[in-house]
């Protein structure tokens, strides 16, 4: 089976969050399932400065590069105007005011690359609004391709002014209530929903709560005229990129039998964070996140004052909206002794963190997936989560199910339910015994992407039968 897996952002050539990371390791994953996967991706300024050995193609007006690496094409659609900037979305100020041509322009390079006889595609996977209007296009132009429409974030829609539908070569018969049109704009994310052949989500619990007002985003009614094909497949680790054993960025490798080396780690996380050294004594929490409301980021700052007079110390390394980038700043300012922020994109310190901690909290509102909770098992780091989408379907409360826990959990986004699962997680902490017993536990756990690349290879095979 040849499949095209189209995504606007992948790792490591482009990367806001755990799309990226999705989109560099599944396709390698259904390599080793004898699906073949090439990748496409707009030929962005990041990618320009990895001065790869690259060759040209053009089809018509499009023109494209190609990369070969580890059995995998990486097709990069080019057009210096719309993708040679700093960042792939937006700036400082809000998104990139021309995002609907930028975008239009990579769906209809992935449509004329699908299309490609030689190529011999039989499905094309595209993720998240920014291809949601490649079903569009290959629909306008009579192509029957199959399509699978993976939201990743269901939050993010790619809505646009109602006039942007000359620009982009949509007829206006598609602006309806049952096409593109969404409440007066238009919307890329509705188009991949309403035109694909089916849809898919990150985990099994978000497929369910995308129908339900409460999670939808206003898309839970038009998904629910879809719900027999809408599909719920959680994402894997890539443990290539995310095992303490083999990790280049920390300070010490470990696994499960060498487990007291991660305070190396600590100890090495603690010097790059500048927090003083009896920090080592304390229970170390650690924060990787995109800074949005989303994520919970308020009720951090919210309950910073009680987490340490639990006696842990924080350190949150993230990037995002303004209100978030300060608060997270201000904290640190406020609480020095106990409280470390780093207000910036930063892989090395992602692993470092990862490493380095001994609890991980992630109080996120909505969770589609989440992809460091699954990383802290890795690094037996005990995951704190609010019990959400991917979050809710990974995440077994240690307290419930002493046998089987991996994390724990808490039901409402608010701050005293924070803390009393960050106090829960500092008593256990206590119990140095039981602690590395509940470490090494969750080190052993598989979340590779085997089985959930087994299920996108069903899942394209039913689409063509
Ligand atoms: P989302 O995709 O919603 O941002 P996920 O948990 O699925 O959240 O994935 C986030 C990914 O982005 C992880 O790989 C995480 O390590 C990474 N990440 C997020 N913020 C930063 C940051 N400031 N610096 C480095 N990596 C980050």
């Amino acid at each position: 089976m040849n499949i095209l897996f189209a995504s606007p952002e992948v790792a490591p050539f482009a990367k806001t969050g755990g799309l990226a990371d999705v989109s560099g390791s599944l396709p390698r994953a259904l390599n080793e399932i004898s699906c073949r996967a090439s990748v496409i991706l707009p030929f962005y300024k990041s990618v320009k400065n990895m001065r790869l050995n690259l060759s040209h193609f053009s089809i018509g007006q499009f023109d494209f590069l190609t990369y070969k690496e580890g059995g995998i094409e990486y097709i990069f659609v080019v057009n210096d105007k719309y993708y040679d900037r700093d960042n792939l979305y937006s700036e400082p100020t809000g998104d990139y005011k021309d995002n609907s041509l930028r975008f239009s322009y990579f769906a209809r390079a992935i449509a004329v690359v699908a299309i490609e006889p030689a190529r011999g595609f039989d499905i094309v996977h595209c993720n998240e609004w920014q291809t949601g209007l490649v079903p569009l296009y290959l629909k306008i132009h009579g192509v029957d391709i199959k399509t699978l429409f993976t939201i990743h974030n269901i939050g993010y829609q790619g809505l646009f002014k109602k006039d942007s539908l000359y620009s982009i070569g949509i007829p206006r018969r598609f602006y309806n209530i049952n096409g593109i049109e969404y409440y007066g704009k238009l919307s890329f994310l509705k188009a991949g929903i309403v035109y694909s052949s089916a849809i898919s989500t990150v985990s099994k619990g978000y497929s369910e709560e995308i129908l339900t007002p409460e999670f939808g985003c206003g898309m839970d009614g038009i998904l629910r005229t879809r719900a027999s094909q809408v599909y719920g497949i959680v994402n894997g680790v890539d443990y290539s990129e995310w095992d303490p054993k083999l990790d280049k960025h920390i300070a010490e490798n470990y696994d499960r039998e060498t487990i007291d080396k991660k305070l190396e780690c600590k100890k090495d996380l603690i010097k790059s964070a500048n927090l003083p050294p009896d920090t080592l004594e304390r229970p170390l929490i650690g924060v990787i996140s995109r800074l949005a409301h989303q994520k919970g980021i308020d009720l951090i700052v919210e309950a910073a004052r009680e987490i340490i007079d639990l006696g842990a110390s924080i350190i949150i390394l993230g990037t995002g909206d303004e209100k978030y980038n300060s608060l997270c700043k201000r904290i640190a300012t406020e609480y020095p002794l106990y409280i470390s922020s780093h207000i910036k994109f930063d892989n090395r310190l992602a692993h470092k963190v990862e490493a380095g901690s001994d609890i991980f909290i992630m109080p996120s509102r909505y969770e589609p997936c989440g992809l460091n909770q699954l990383y802290s098992l890795k690094y037996g780091t005990l995951p704190v989560v609010r019990s959400t989408g991917g979050l809710n379907d990974t995440i077994i409360d240690v307290y419930t199910d002493e046998e089987r826990g991996n994390g724990i959990k808490f039901s409402e986004a608010t701050k005293k339910d924070l803390i009393k699962a960050v106090s829960q997680a500092v008593e256990l902490y206590k119990d140095k015994e039981k602690w590395q017993k509940i470490q090494k536990r969750i080190m052993g756990l598989d979340f590779s992407w085997k089985a959930s690349a087994l299920h996108y290879k069903e899942l394209y095979e039913k689409l063509l039968r």
